[in-house]
């Protein structure tokens, strides 16, 4: 999932200025030391880096036509004010530099919307499953369309093109499997992991760690309002959920721990949400051997089919990668289209939102207009640019005095109910798992704030989109279990020992649905007294003993139970979430006899583990 834009203001993207999508992002890189151990990206000659850091960076800054605000030194002593937070009692210097910053998710919809705009047809939830060929008999010749399936209405139906293009990313080569089950592969994915930390680990300058433990570089960055912790790649299968390994996560915490300040403690459960993303890493198969290799994007195309793929390449050069793919099209079938009058000008189209009539005030009227609070005004401001208007105009009084518009879908973040509405209706939002992960980036940024966002997105939903009582819970389970992919507060399971099974996180799965009474996707403590008595277990006394000092056995029960519950209760909030309990099932010891009775009646085989050090929760 990519966040970070490099030079957004070159040739290849958009023009900032005029854009509402993305912003300059200051980063820092603290020096300690005058040679790096061990070498960034494992080469001896990189562990002199911070001899020539400024230089370096005076070149980067050229690459983007110095457009962006120019790098510089800070030296020691502003340093250590700047950035408290920072271990920085050995600071030799602190280097300074640009990158452009976005939502990812929110400029590739705004480009979709562009294009519809100017007369492409874009179609979401639609699969692509085949390819059609001139000779449909033999599945040969060349092609001339594409066999898809709609997930919204389950249905099958054909689309005729002149020209087929492939830009699947990681998953391209799955695409040209299709066309051929012995396609060379085009694509190697490489497996970038992001955690978000809360806001306050950070201000608004980001961070580069480039003398971590292994070699690669990890950053910090305030994003969305969240402190965003991600490391450089690593080389992987693509995959499409979200779960990062344990093991990474683990890893980030050390680091950052080594990295911050030593009366700054980074816990396990300060960890809101965790994801990765796999990056195209390309490789032209029709090229000659003795062919360089791209570095960046690949075009090429099947001499056979016709059929034009896209792959690798970076957001700075999303632009320009597509219009090398359209001329490669234009190139290789003159035969059927015409001679283009103009060439492309989508660099000087704005993005939709976009444009002359956005400034960076624009917030600012959004709060005199409409008496929106300033984070939500902001956050509609970067987000739909001069259609923020829009968005307001469909929201209700919140029947206070201040934000007087603008009712927050879920308490700490500034979406707002009325961006449902809008996006149903003019942006072709279609599920409430969309919603809550791209649409807005709630799963992102804190997982338990997206759970609880669920239903009363759903609600909404269910409103616009006319949906009934079955498609409602249909689409409340589907963002749930795309939710479950992401890794939270919590450790879905021991990253040393991987002992929970399929099976047995099904089957704890549905424990917790049955002691979660009220079904509001807690256990509070009243709740597990109750699952208690109903099997048997007798929890009634009350005192801490009786009159000889002796602890009876129902208050025995009773600690045993009040000890489980805080051991699951991570964050010390009196409610256990569904993940807190699968990791808390293998936190607490296997004798307690709520947990006994919990296996048998429901057949659970897999065991509590001992603490020790480097399982979790420290
Ligand atoms: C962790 C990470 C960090 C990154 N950081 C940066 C950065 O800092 N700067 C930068 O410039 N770039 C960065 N990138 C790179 C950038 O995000 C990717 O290069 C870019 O997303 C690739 O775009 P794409 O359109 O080719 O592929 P994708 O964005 O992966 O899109 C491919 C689309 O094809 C769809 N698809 C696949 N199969 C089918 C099918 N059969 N039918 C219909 N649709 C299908 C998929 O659902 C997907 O939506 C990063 C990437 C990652 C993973």
């Amino acid at each position: 999932m990519a966040f970070l834009d490099t030079h957004p203001n070159t040739n290849s993207t958009c023009n900032i200025a005029l854009d509402h999508l993305t912003h300059w992002m200051p980063i820092a890189v603290p020096i300690k030391s005058w040679y790096i151990s061990p070498p960034p990206m494992n080469h001896p000659l990189f562990g002199f880096l911070p001899l020539l850091l400024p230089l370096v960076m005076k070149f980067y800054d050229s690459l983007g036509k110095f457009q962006c605000p120019p790098s510089h030194v800070i030296y020691k002593n502003r340093a250590k004010r700047k950035f408290s937070q920072l271990d920085n009692d050995h600071f030799k210097y602190v280097q300074c530099f640009y990158e452009g910053m976005h939502n990812d998710a929110r400029t590739c919809l705004s480009i979709a919307l562009t294009a519809i705009q100017h007369g492409a047809l874009c179609l979401n939830y639609v699969e692509m499953i085949d390819v059609l060929y001139s000779d449909e008999t033999s599945s040969s010749g060349k092609a001339i369309g594409a066999k898809c399936f709609d997930k919204l209405t389950n249905t099958e139906f054909n689309i005729y093109a002149k020209s087929v293009v492939f830009a699947g990313g990681p998953f391209t080569d799955e695409l040209r499997l299709k066309e051929n089950p012995n396609a060379k592969p085009a694509v190697s994915g490489a497996a970038g992991t992001h955690i978000i930390l809360p806001g306050y680990y950070i201000n608004d300058i980001g961070l580069l760690d480039i003398n971590t433990s292994d070699g690669r570089f990890l950053f910090f960055l305030p994003w969305l309002g969240s402190t965003l912790v991600g490391t450089t790649d690593r080389k992987g299968k693509p995959v499409s959920t979200p779960r990062p390994p344990e093991e990474e996560i683990q890893w980030m915490l050390r680091e950052v721990e080594k990295y911050l300040s030593n009366d700054l403690l980074v816990r396990r459960s300060d960890v809101l949400s965790a994801w990765q993303g796999f990056r195209p890493l390309a490789s032209d198969p029709h090229a000659a051997a003795d062919a360089p290799i791209s570095r960046d994007h690949v075009v090429s195309t099947n001499p056979e089919s016709g059929i034009t793929f896209i792959t690798g390449g970076k957001w700075t050069t999303y632009r320009e990668m597509a219009e090398d793919v359209i001329d490669t099209v234009i190139e290789n079938n003159r035969d059927i289209f015409t001679q283009p009058l103009n060439m492309c000008n989508t660099l000087n189209i704005p993005l939709i939102g976009g444009g002359e009539h956005y400034t960076r005030n624009t917030h600012i009227k959004l709060i005199q207009k409409f008496g929106v609070s300033e984070e939500t005004a902001k956050h509609l401001s970067n987000t739909y640019g001069t259609k923020a208007f829009n968005v307001c105009y469909l929201s209700k009084p919140t029947g206070r005095r201040w934000p007087r518009f603008g009712k927050t879908i879920v308490e700490g973040y500034p979406y707002i109910e009325s961006e449902i509405e809008y996006q149903c209706k003019y942006e072709n939002a279609r599920s409430v798992a969309d919603f809550l992960c791209l649409r807005t980036r709630l799963a992102y940024l804190n997982i338990e704030a997206a759970k609880q966002a669920v239903g009363r997105v759903g609600d909404l939903m269910a409103a616009c989109l006319d949906w009934d009582d079955e498609e409602l819970v249909l689409q409340k389970e589907i963002a749930y279990d795309k939710l479950n992919e992401f890794a939270g507060p919590v450790p879905i399971e021991n990253y040393q020992n991987n002992i929970i099974g399929a099976t047995n996180k099904y089957d704890l799965k549905q424990i917790f649905k049955i002691l979660d009474s009220d079904n509001n996707g807690y256990i509070d403590i009243k709740e597990m007294y109750q699952a208690a008595s109903m099997l048997g277990i007798d929890v009634s006394h009350s005192s801490d003993g009786d009159e000889d000092g002796q602890v009876t056995p129902s208050t025995k029960q009773q600690n045993e139970l009040k000890e489980m519950f805080e051991i699951m209760d991570v964050n010390n909030t009196g409610r256990i979430t569904e993940q807190e309990f699968i990791a808390g099932w293998l936190n607490t010891k296997d004798d307690i006899i709520l947990k006994n009775q919990l296996k048998m009646k429901f057949n659970v085989t897999v065991s509590g583990i001992e603490k020790g050090p480097g399982v979790l929760f420290g």
